[in-house]
C-alpha cells in the first residue's frame, strides 16, 4: 500500500513539474515573440523619422534651398521636429529598462492631483481637438492630496488619456471623474472605443503586449510599454489600476490610490 500511494505521488510530482516546465516554456516563448514584435514596431518606428530627416536633407542639398530661406527653415523644422520624436522615443524605451531594474527612484512630496491632472487635459487639448473627441472632466471641489512623484502621477494620467485617444474612433467621448472612499482616492479614465476583450483584462498590463485580433486597433502605432509602465509606477505608489471593459463596449481604467492622511 505505502508502495503505491508513494508511486501514485511521485507519478503526480512529475506530472506537476512537466506541467509547470510546459508553462514557463510557454510563457517564455509568449514572451519572446512579444519581444520581437516590440522590436521589430520599434525598429519601424525609429525608422520612420529617421527617414523623414534624410529625404529633408538630401533635398536642402539637391535643390540647393540655402538660397531659398522659406523652403529651407520648413525643411529644418520638420528635422527638428522629427528629431524631438525620436529623442522621446528613445527616453521612453531607457525609462521603462529602468523601472524594471528597480532603478526607478521615486521623487516623494506631497501634491495635489487634480491641477496635475488639468495641466495634463489642456497639453492635450490639440490631440483632442484633432480628432474630433470631446474630453469631460469632472472636477472635485476638495483637493486631492497623495504621497507621490508628480512627474511619474502625470506620465500616468498621460498615457491612459493618450490610449483613450488613440485607440477610440474619431468623436470619441472620454470622461475623467474622481471618487473617494475608505480614504483611497479612485481616478477614472472613461472611454467609448473599442474596448478590450475580457481575455485580455491582465494581459494589456504585461510588457510589450498589444492585442492583434482586435479590427481597427492596431494599425494605431504603439510600443505595448504603455499600460506596463502605468501599473509600476501606481504600484510604487502602493495603488493598483483596474480594468473595467468588454469588447466593443469602451473602457474604464481605474486608478486607486491612498489619500494622504495627516497623523
Ligand atoms: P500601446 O498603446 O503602445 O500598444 P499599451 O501598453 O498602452 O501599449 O496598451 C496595450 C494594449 O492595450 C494596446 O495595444 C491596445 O490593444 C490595448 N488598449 C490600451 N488602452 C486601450 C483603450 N483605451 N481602448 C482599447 N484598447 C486599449
Amino acid at each position: 500500500r505505502y508502495y503505491l500511494i508513494s508511486s501514485f505521488l511521485m507519478l503526480f510530482l512529475t506530472a506537476a513539474a512537466f506541467y509547470l516546465l510546459i508553462r514557463l516554456m510557454k510563457n517564455q516563448q509568449l514572451y519572446a515573440q512579444a519581444k520581437l514584435t516590440f522590436t521589430s514596431n520599434m525598429t519601424h518606428e525609429l525608422q520612420t523619422p529617421i527617414s523623414t530627416i534624410s529625404v529633408a536633407l538630401e533635398s536642402i542639398k539637391k535643390y540647393h534651398l540655402i538660397d531659398q530661406p522659406e523652403k529651407l527653415e520648413n525643411y529644418i523644422n520638420i528635422s527638428v521636429h522629427e528629431l524631438q520624436r525620436l529623442q522621446s522615443m528613445i527616453e521612453k524605451v531607457l525609462k521603462q529598462e529602468q523601472m524594471d531594474l528597480g532603478e526607478t527612484q521615486l521623487q516623494l512630496s506631497l501634491i495635489d492631483v487634480q491641477p496635475i491632472l488639468q495641466q495634463v487635459i489642456s497639453a492635450m487639448d490639440v490631440q483632442v481637438k484633432a480628432k474630433n473627441a470631446s474630453l469631460v472632466f469632472l472636477p472635485s471641489d476638495e483637493p486631492l492630496f497623495i504621497k507621490g512623484d508628480a512627474m511619474h502621477i502625470s506620465n500616468v494620467f498621460y498615457n491612459l488619456i493618450d490610449n483613450a485617444l488613440k485607440y477610440s474612433p474619431a468623436r470619441a467621448k472620454i470622461e475623467v471623474s474622481f471618487s473617494i472612499a475608505d480614504r483611497q482616492l479612485t481616478i477614472s479614465f472613461k472611454d467609448n472605443g473599442p474596448g478590450i476583450n475580457e481575455i485580455y483584462l491582465q494581459q494589456v498590463f504585461e510588457r510589450f503586449f498589444r492585442i492583434f485580433n482586435q479590427d481597427n486597433i492596431h494599425n494605431v502605432k504603439g510600443s505595448g510599454l504603455g499600460l506596463h509602465y502605468v501599473k509600476q509606477v501606481i504600484t510604487l505608489h502602493g495603488g493598483r489600476v483596474d480594468l473595467h471593459s468588454k469588447a466593443g463596449k469602451g473602457c474604464n481604467f481605474m486608478v486607486i490610490l491612498p489619500l494622504y492622511e495627516e497623523n
